[in-house]
């Protein structure tokens, strides 16, 4: 933080018109009136702000913003063509009709020459005259116009270095020797001398003044006839109806802002002015975006994968005639909505009305929307019964140069957009179980469902697994994250995982020492993270029971009556409690990580919250309740879209309408952030895997890198990766459809630099420095699209 005003004081008065000098820089911070803190909202409907830069509506004539505010006038010039001093004097009578009693300006005269300035500057004192309060910023003014204003403030370092009529500014310096040379500009003079160009006078300056509180200039000079007009403006009582409400009805200003945006939007001819070419460009780039996501929504809404997985699991169909049957359902539809948004948008921007022309956009627009399609949703789901099964769809999927993605329940994955590649399930299956005098020792195919697993030992009398009773998933994913609930983790219990490699193909067996199990963690989570697949799991079950009993209603047991199965059943029991059923309300069970931190830390959160339950660690550390922290920040049932934090268990989010993976992002940011800010502390998400978007926003950013840089041409491996995407094609043969043979309708003014675009390769040129023929491009979409349809039935 920095502090910008150092004590100063000054007044401003209705009726003058002040000009602010010096430097101060922007800057955030509190404004307090009478020392009160500043009711904002108020002041807003006191006072009026005029920008530097005139921000008017550029395709409304004078005419019809003056008959729409009823100010009687006719001008038939649109806003964008008037010059800076009408535009200017314009943003000021705009702002004017609601008769503000306090209006700034900021620098009112930059960009207008001597004669606007000064009509400009006119206009302001004649506004200032009628009993309001002007103030305006001011950067170098000239000397006439200095000496228009009523009231000089200079700021020098924050502080009032001088405060008074412009016409004392000189005497006053003189008093303090620092004469004006008799040629000089007082304004320049005096902001040379307060910001030290002349040596260190500001501080001087500064208690001549008292830092604005010495009102002894202020009425230097002050021409007569001023003072009465300002009384007599001030008594005739002008500013006194300002209002602080709207003076019209808001169905008044509904139907003129509504007249005023149909004129807008009628007389923004975008496709028939050639200095628009760049905006219509984006047009295009918004089309093909349009034409991406189009097809997807169906994808995205009906849950595609879990379906298929269901239906082809239970062997009631063959994915040859699932494909077959969803492209054709999906085309007429694909094609419909793709013209409905095109009958919509083409007229709406002014685009040339030639049925080539049409019939070219609209086939491009068609393309791109049945390429995205075959790019959504998993191209390639492979169930996977055998390691065999396993090695060969890794080998196909590789020549094809595709992700590969091995899923286990998918309980722990978040998919954020459709997997653009190979889905492989495991479905590597059996249970073998040995024994010794001491241990059960089971050999388990990762493909088995955890919780049945558990199950089995129990019926088999085997007893060890009771406390990691309900928790999805299959056996396989199971030491990834090294599994673990009530004081027990798979670490426990694991002797070994057998690693299928799929680049050599054999099967390495890794001991339970060297998996680097932790806190939901191991080893699978990064070193062997790919090009591997767990495919079973070895684990030892002591014969000598020995029950872990702290957590939950666990510790209410009896020790002495206690067995597996009354352990299991209330373990069933607690959890059913506490966590949403996924298979009723959609949950990725926890969230986020308990956060472990250092004893210091812990300490630090404890002397504010005396109740933050934590556990201390071997290694010294402590872990904190991330459902704790959460619950205190008072986020329990905290909602964004369909996605909300449990109301009960404040560790799940929970998809209670719909929600949508952005949803689910958004809510564990939020939570994050909220969490952070209190407790200073940065909770890890748990779930492990979060598939961003496979192809498509690649393909989009590829599609527009390095637009606009035709003067300084990309290196040629750019360019090359860029004409790869099939969204450059679709932009580039848009702009073709729309600019490539000559068109004698182009409006072409002759000052507007992009008129040059009125050739088509020129531009396409600028755009990316390589020219492709249109039919060239137009057989690439055609290529593609067979492709990535054909890839579409690899069985
Ligand atoms: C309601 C609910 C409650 C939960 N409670 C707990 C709990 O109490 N304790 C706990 O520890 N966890 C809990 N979880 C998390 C989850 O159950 C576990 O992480 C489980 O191991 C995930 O199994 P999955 O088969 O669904 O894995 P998936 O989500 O399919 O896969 C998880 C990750 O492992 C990879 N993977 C899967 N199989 C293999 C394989 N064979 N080889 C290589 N990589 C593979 C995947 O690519 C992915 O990266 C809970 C989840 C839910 C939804």
């Amino acid at each position: 933080s920095k502090l910008i005003l150092r004590g100063l004081n000054g007044d401003f008065r209705s009726g003058q018109l002040t000009a602010i000098l010096g430097p101060v820089t922007g800057a955030t911070g509190t404004i307090a009136t009478n020392g009160e803190p500043r009711d904002l909202r108020q002041f807003r409907k006191l006072s009026r702000y005029i920008m530097q830069q005139d921000l008017l509506q550029p395709y409304i004539t004078v005419e019809e913003i003056i008959q729409l505010l009823r100010l009687g006038k006719a001008r038939n010039t649109t806003a964008e063509r008037l010059s800076g001093g009408e535009k200017k004097r314009l943003s000021v009578a705009l702002e004017l009709l609601n008769n503000p009693p306090v209006v700034f300006l900021d620098e009112p005269t930059t960009g207008l020459d001597d004669v606007a300035s000064s009509t400009c500057v006119s206009l302001l004192k004649r506004v200032a005259r009628g009993g309001r309060t002007v103030v305006c910023s001011l950067h170098t003014p000239s000397a006439r116009l200095f000496a228009e204003f009523d009231h000089v403030y200079v700021v020098a370092d924050g502080r009032c270095a001088y405060q008074g009529t412009s016409a004392g500014v000189v005497p006053f310096l003189n008093e303090l020797q620092l004469p004006c040379p008799r040629t000089y500009n007082p304004a320049d003079f005096i902001l040379e001398v307060s910001s030290g160009e002349y040596g260190v006078h500001a501080d001087r300056m500064v208690a001549a003044v008292e830092n604005g509180r010495n009102q002894r200039w202020r009425d230097f000079a002050v021409e007569s006839a001023f003072e009465e007009m300002e009384i007599e403006q001030l008594n005739a009582g002008g500013v006194e109806k300002h209002n602080y409400k709207h003076g019209s009805t808001a169905c008044q200003q509904f139907l003129v802002l509504l007249k005023r945006m149909l004129l807008q939007t009628a007389r923004n001819k975008m496709g028939y002015d050639a200095s628009k070419t760049i905006f219509n460009f984006g047009f295009c780039y918004a089309c093909v975006i349009a034409m991406l996501y189009i097809p997807m929504m169906p994808v995205l809404l009906a849950y595609e994968v879990q379906l298929v997985k269901r239906e082809y699991f239970n062997r009631w169909y063959g994915l040859k005639p699932y494909y077959a049957a969803l492209v054709v359902s999906r085309t007429p539809a694909t094609i419909f909505f793709s013209l409905i948004y095109l009958v919509i948008t083409y007229p709406l921007t002014s685009q040339p009305m030639e049925g080539p022309r049409i019939a070219m956009f609209t086939t491009i627009c068609i393309m791109v929307a049945l390429i995205s399609e075959s790019m959504g949703t998993a191209e390639h789901l492979v169930i996977a019964e055998s390691i065999e099964k396993m090695i060969e769809s890794w080998q196909t999927s590789r020549k094809r140069q595709e992700p590969f993605l091995v899923l286990g329940e998918g309980s722990n994955v978040l998919f954020l957009e459709d997997f653009a590649g190979t889905v492989m399930i495991n479905q590597l299956k059996g249970i073998a179980i040995t024994e010794d005098e001491d241990y059960w020792y089971l050999h388990v195919g990762s493909g088995e469902n955890w919780q049945d697993l558990v199950c089995h030992t129990l019926e088999h009398g085997i007893a060890g697994l009771e406390n990691l009773a309900l928790i999805p998933g299959l056996v396989g994913s199971a030491p990834i994250q090294n599994i673990g609930a009530y004081g027990v983790e798979l670490k426990n219990v694991c002797s070994y995982v057998n690693m299928l490699n799929l680049i050599t193909g054999s099967i390495e067996r890794i001991p339970a020492l060297q998996c680097g199990f932790g806190y939901r963690e191991s080893i699978f989570k990064h070193q062997f993270r790919l090009g591997y697949i767990i495919v079973s799991v070895g684990l030892h079950l002591a014969k000598q029971w020995s029950p872990n009993l702290v957590y939950g209603d666990l510790a209410k047991l009896d020790m002495k009556t206690v067995n597996p199965r009354l352990v299991f059943d209330t373990v069933c029991a607690m959890r059913r409690s506490k966590l949403p059923d996924p298979h009723k309300m959609g949950n990725a069970g926890s969230f986020f990580k308990n956060p472990v931190v250092e004893a210091i830390k812990c300490a630090e959160l404890i002397a504010k919250y005396s109740t933050m339950p934590h556990y201390p660690q071997q290694n010294g550390q402590m872990k904190l309740a991330a459902g704790w922290l959460i619950d205190h920040c008072g986020l329990k049932g905290y909602r964004i879209g369909g996605a909300e934090v449990h109301h009960q268990q404040a560790l799940v989010l929970v998809n209670v309408d719909k929600a949508t993976s952005q949803d689910i992002v958004f809510l564990a940011r939020h939570v994050r952030n909220t969490v952070a800010e209190r407790f200073g502390l940065w909770l890890e998400p748990e779930n492990s895997v979060f598939l961003g978007p496979a192809l498509s926003v690649p393909l989009m950013l590829l599609a527009v890198y390095g637009i606009g840089s035709g003067d300084d041409p990309l290196p040629i491996v750019w360019r090359l990766a860029r004409a790869c995407s099939f969204l450059r094609y679709g932009i580039e043969g848009l702009v073709a459809a729309i600019y490539g043979a000559p068109r004698e309708d182009l409006i072409c003014p002759d000052d507007v630099d992009y008129c040059e675009y009125k050739n088509v390769d020129l531009f396409l040129e600028f755009m990316s420095g390589i020219r492709f023929d249109f039919d060239f491009r137009i057989v690439i979409i055609q290529i593609l699209v067979s492709k990535y349809r054909l890839d579409q039935f690899p069985y």
